[in-house]
């Protein structure tokens, strides 16, 4: 199932740092699949199947799904990728529970192990400007950064869908969020660290040029 250089990355940042904006450009750039828990939980969500009805609450609330969903979720779709150069896991893990379940599945055959761990990191007072400002597109899920009249919010420029703010990006829910990466998820830079799989990313600047830093990092990975 490993190929020479079919890599499994893993994109670690807190909200608003732009993980799911750069695994966007970086998986079209390196011809890799885009594998983005939140986006399957807020299509879940959107259809309100079974799994969208367990899951709407803890989003709203901005807490983390239960391990034993988005685990079964997220593994069972990595196992369906047939991806030509590897899979960007974007969102996905969140706490040290998740990364032990997916390094286990890795090595007992699901593609071997995670290849590299792009920290994107960005300080905290820009991250809350980030995601006040933050809109996406209800069909292609493209963001946007606009703080200008909420009346004249212009269309998604790709697709020309409506573009809408997460109602977990409300200023009380990020405080949330912001609480539980630092408590559950920056752990996790340490734990890639120690496997010396970790590439720290500077994540000021434009998408552009974060986006070169992220490609090179992959690549020189072994
Ligand atoms: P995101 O789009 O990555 O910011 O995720 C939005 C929301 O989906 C989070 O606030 C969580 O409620 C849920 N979520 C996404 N990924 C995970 C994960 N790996 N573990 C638990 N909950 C998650």
């Amino acid at each position: 199932m490993a190929k020479a250089d079919f890599k499994i990355v893993v994109f670690l940042g807190a909200p608003g740092a732009g993980k799911g904006t750069q695994a966007a450009v970086v998986s079209q750039a390196m011809h890799m699949a885009h594998l983005s828990s939140g986006d399957l939980f807020r299509q879940a969500v959107e259809r309100g199947d079974a799994l969208g009805q367990k899951v709407k609450d803890y989003m709203e609330r901005g807490a983390l799904v239960p391990d034993e969903i988005t685990i079964q979720m997220v593994l069972e779709r990595l196992s369906k990728f047939d991806a030509q150069n590897g899979v960007i896991l974007d969102g996905f893990p969140r706490n040290l529970m998740q990364a032990e379940s997916l390094d286990k599945a890795l090595s007992g055959g699901l593609y071997e192990k995670v290849d590299v761990a792009v920290y994107i990191s960005v300080e905290q007072a820009e991250l809350v400007r980030r995601l006040s400002s933050r809109w996406l597109c209800r069909q292609c899920q493209t963001p946007y950064n606009y703080d200008g009249n909420k009346e004249a919010v212009p269309a998604c420029a790709k697709c020309n869908g409506e573009l809408y703010q997460r109602p977990d990006d409300a200023p009380e829910t990020v405080q949330k969020r912001l609480g539980v990466y630092f408590r559950d998820t920056m752990p996790l830079i340490e734990y890639y660290k120690q496997r010396g799989t970790l590439a720290e990313i500077d994540g000021d600047g434009n998408v552009e040029s974060i986006a070169e830093r992220i490609v090179k990092a992959i690549g020189d990975s072994k």
